[in-house]
Order: structure tokens, then C-alpha cells, then sequence
């Protein structure tokens, strides 16, 4: 098994506090599954359409309906577990968590409470190079998502749109293994990361499909430890719970803000009170939402409609063996057929666009000059220009084709980044550029001499500074690379003005 040695980040503290209080944080990540059609029935889960028409009579709840599980959800729960190094569960059950809300109108969600689909996984959250920590995986069930209540349209009237109800959502939840604000956003985009390489969730934030519930407590240095040893949670503070949030930026602040409230609490001698909150970004604050609910406030009980969820083991393996090669595993090949740097792996292997484009790159150059030429040139253009990599108007095989050249240094590194730009630009093929507009690097020596004597009789004065202090050689190279336009050998140009000062 390849594995990748890394140190744990430390826990993060609160600046500004008497004492040294550890943030604890365990998360609920809500992933839709990236199915055209919901958990329980056939209607779309199309995004943005018209309010209530994504609806079918087992969605709105009617009398005498019955619920039919989707396969496609199924299988893509069982995916993203074996993404998460997962246990996965053959034998699961669906549960009815019964709550009163308008966007529900079946009165109860169906869930998984106490036969979840996929036990005991992990994640590895990358940090900086070296620095990761494993966050544990509890378990995740599938359940439906609740529709929407649109209070914003009417001044005395609110509103309520189905479309979502039904949409099957993958529930995550972790252990209480993450330490700081900025973890809690890096494990969510591991999630969302290994989610989209698996293909199971898109992990659009703005449209909703990825959503995190965060818990936080603090406590006081060994305290975690000791809960680690005994797994007794009382050891880590009392914990409140930041529902819904849609965003990294206010995972991290409401993290953050949460963690100051709860210590100002307990330094002035208080008790945190168990409970649900919510994070108001224009306010900078969370506020209660609700007392902590328990399970049984929800009265659950196996869903009479449902059988229990019974899978194959060799249909398990099956997907097994079908997985694609997953963020962790792609990044370490880099590292070691490419001879990358971690972090060059890393940005390479962030979305798997991107590392096919490199691999496809590197298939006729140099792997390290590749990965210099897709992250600094390609991918700074493609900020510039606001485009993602699917869009890159250069193809991996003019960019190669532009590596090439310079591996045989028939163009120079200057000329070549004047090349990118024509190529980006103007489109073509990079050798027949480089022919039609003469860029090839001038490696004739007697060509580079006749310049350099140009440029040194030329100015007697500067060759007389040269030879009292010859850091000056600098600026004849420049001159002559200047004269010939970018396209002479730098180190011809190097060797012979050294000569021909005689420094
Ligand atoms: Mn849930």
C-alpha cells in the first residue's frame, strides 16, 4: 500500500484567551447524490426549474403512495464509502424521523438511524506538504432532502417548493477528529474532492449539494487525548451545532466565532448550554436556533413501507474494482513516476480535469517541466482569463509540443514563453510558429560572437567597469540577448562574454 508519511497539524487555539482552549470539531456533511432522479422516486432532481414541477405524487406525499428505492443512489452511497475506506454495510434499513415542517409534507424524513449503509471510514485532510490529519468517518447513511420554504415573495404570504424533496442525500458524519477552523474547510474540500473523482456528488456548494452541519466544542490541553484513550466525550466540552452552512469561508468563520463565544462563556465562570445554532455572515455571530434535539424527539421507527436495504458482497466488489484511481493514490504515482514535489502534485491532482491534462502533457516531455508549465503558465493564464481547464483554448499537445522545444533547446525559456502566449492565443502548431517566425534559439557560436564583439566595441567604458569588478559581465549578456532578440543560447552567451572580456 503506498502511503504518503505526514505529521499532524497542531490544535488550533483562540488567540486573546486566559487559557489554551483546543477547539474539538466533528462534522455532518449532507453530499447529494448525482443522480438525475430521486431516492424514492422517478421525478428529476434537475437544478434551477420551475418551482414544484420536479414533483411526483410519492414526493408531495399523497394518500396510498409507496416508496421504490433507486439502485443509482444505492450504488453511489456504496461508492463513496469504498472512496472513504469504508466498512460497508450489506444489510441497511430505512427509518422514519418524524417531524412536523411545510417543506415536508409527508410529515416524516426517511432515513437511516440505526442501520446505516457504510460504517467506520477515514480521510486524509491535507494541509500544507507533510502536514495532513486523518480525520475518522463514522458512518453514512443515505436519507431524503426536505423541499424549501420561500418566504422572500410575498409580504403576507409564504411559499413552498417541492422540487427537492425526495433528492437522495449522503449523510457523513465524522468523528470529532478536527482541530481548527481550516481543516474543517480543507476536510470538506477533501470530501467534495474525492466525491467528484468518484463521480457520486458534484459538490456544488451554490446550488446546494454539498451542505455542512459543524459541531464545535473547546477544551483544555490533554483533555483530547484522554477522550482518544476512553472515548468518552465528556472529556471534550459540551458541543453546540452550526446547521446548513453552504460556503467554506463561513465554515471557517462561524468555526471561529463559535469557539470565542463558548470560551467566554466558560471564562467567565458559565456553562455552555447543548443546542443548536445558526451563523449570520452579516452579523458575524451564531444565535440559537433550538435546544439540542435528541433521537427520540424524533420518535423513529423502521419506515413499515420500506424492506431492509439487502446487498451482494459481489456487487460490492465489483464497484470495487471499478473505482477510479482516487486523489490519495493519483498524487503519490505523481511523486514518484514524475519526480514532483508534493505540492506540485497536489495542485495537479486537485480536480482529475487537471491531472489528465498533465498526464497527457508529460506523455511526450519531461514529467518536472510539464508540471512547471501546466501550473505557472497554463493555469496562471487560465485565472487570468477566468477559464477552467476543460476550456483551455491550448491542448495538451501544443503545450508539449512547446516543452519539446525547449528540451531541445531549440527555442529558448524566454522565447518559449512568447510562444505560449502566440499559441494560447492564435492557436497552431507550435514547431511550424517557431519555423515561420524564425524563433529558434541562435546556438551557432560564431553567430553569438560576432554580437558579443559588436556589443563590447560598442562600449568601452562598460568593458572597463567589467574588468574591475566582473559582476558587470551581466549586463553584456543582456545587451546581447537583447540584440538578438531573445533567441540566443544564454549560456553561449555566458561562456563567450566571460571569454571575450577574458574575466
Ligand atoms: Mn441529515
Amino acid at each position: 500500500m503506498l502511503d504518503l508519511s505526514f505529521e499532524s497539524p497542531k490544535p488550533k487555539t483562540i488567540p486573546g484567551a486566559k487559557y489554551d482552549w483546543e477547539l474539538v470539531i466533528g462534522m455532518e456533511v449532507h453530499a447529494q447524490v448525482a443522480s438525475t432522479s430521486k431516492l424514492f422516486s422517478g421525478a428529476s432532481t434537475e437544478f434551477g426549474n420551475e418551482p414544484n414541477s420536479n414533483v411526483s405524487f410519492v414526493d408531495a406525499a399523497m394518500p396510498g403512495m409507496l416508496p421504490v428505492i433507486n439502485e443509482f443512489c444505492v450504488e453511489q452511497a456504496v461508492k463513496t464509502g469504498l472512496g472513504l475506506k469504508a466498512k460497508i454495510n450489506l444489510w441497511s434499513a430505512f427509518d422514519r424521523k418524524n417531524y412536523f415542517y411545510p417543506d415536508l409534507p409527508q410529515g416524516y424524513q426517511i432515513s437511516q438511524l440505526y442501520h446505516p449503509i457504510v460504517g467506520e471510514g477515514e480521510v486524509i485532510v491535507d494541509m500544507e506538504p507533510g502536514i495532513a490529519r486523518k480525520v475518522r468517518i463514522e458512518r453514512i447513511h443515505m436519507e431524503q432532502d426536505a423541499g424549501k420554504s420561500i418566504h422572500d415573495m410575498d409580504p403576507n404570504m409564504s411559499f413552498v417548493d417541492l422540487n427537492r424533496t425526495g433528492v437522495c442525500l449522503m449523510e457523513i458524519v465524522s468523528r470529532p477528529d478536527i482541530r481548527g477552523p481550516e481543516e474543517a474547510a480543507a476536510y470538506v474540500v477533501k470530501l467534495r474532492q474525492i466525491m467528484r473523482y468518484l463521480g457520486t456528488c458534484d459538490g456544488n456548494m451554490q446550488n446546494g449539494n454539498l451542505r455542512a452541519d459543524v459541531n464545535v466544542s473547546v477544551c483544555l490541553p490533554g483533555q483530547y487525548e484522554k477522550y482518544l484513550k476512553t472515548n468518552d466525550f465528556s472529556h471534550l466540552g459540551i458541543r453546540c451545532e452550526i446547521k446548513n452552512m453552504n460556503s467554506m469561508r463561513f465554515i471557517q468563520q462561524a468555526i471561529e466565532v463559535e469557539a470565542r463565544r463558548q470560551i467566554g462563556i466558560l471564562e467567565s465562570g458559565g456553562v455552555v448550554e447543548q443546542e443548536t445554532r445558526l451563523y449570520d455572515p452579516d452579523k458575524g455571530e451564531t444565535r440559537s436556533m433550538r435546544s439540542k434535539e435528541e433521537a427520540h424527539d424524533y420518535r423513529y421507527f423502521p419506515d413499515p413501507d420500506l424492506l431492509p436495504l439487502e446487498i451482494e458482497q459481489t456487487w460490492v466488489d465489483d464497484i470495487a474494482s471499478n473505482l477510479p484511481e482516487l486523489p490519495d493514490e493519483k498524487k503519490i504515482r505523481f511523486i514518484n513516476s514524475y519526480k514532483l514535489t508534493e505540492y506540485d502534485a497536489g495542485v495537479l491532482t486537485a480536480d482529475i480535469e487537471s491531472a489528465d491534462f498533465f498526464e497527457e502533457v508529460a506523455k511526450s516531455c519531461e514529467g518536472k517541466l510539464a508540471a512547471n508549465w501546466v501550473i505557472n503558465e497554463l493555469f496562471g493564464r487560465l485565472k487570468k482569463d477566468d477559464l477552467s481547464i476543460n476550456a483551455s483554448p491550448m491542448s495538451p499537445g501544443q503545450l508539449a509540443s512547446i516543452i519539446s522545444l525547449i528540451q531541445s533547446e531549440e527555442i529558448s525559456g524566454k522565447i518559449a514563453k512568447d510562444l505560449f502566449e502566440i499559441v494560447y492565443v492564435e492557436g497552431g502548431d507550435p514547431n511550424e510558429i517557431v519555423d515561420s517566425r524564425g524563433m529558434k534559439q541562435v546556438t551557432d557560436t560564431s553567430a553569438i560572437e560576432k554580437a558579443v564583439e559588436t556589443v563590447i566595441n560598442d562600449n568601452p567604458d562598460q568593458v572597463e567597469k567589467a574588468k574591475m569588478n566582473p559582476k558587470l559581465a551581466g549586463w553584456f549578456v543582456g545587451q546581447v540577448m537583447k540584440a538578438t532578440g531573445g533567441k540566443a543560447n544564454p549560456k553561449s552567451v555566458n561562456e563567450i562574454v566571460s571569454k571575450k572580456l577574458s574575466l
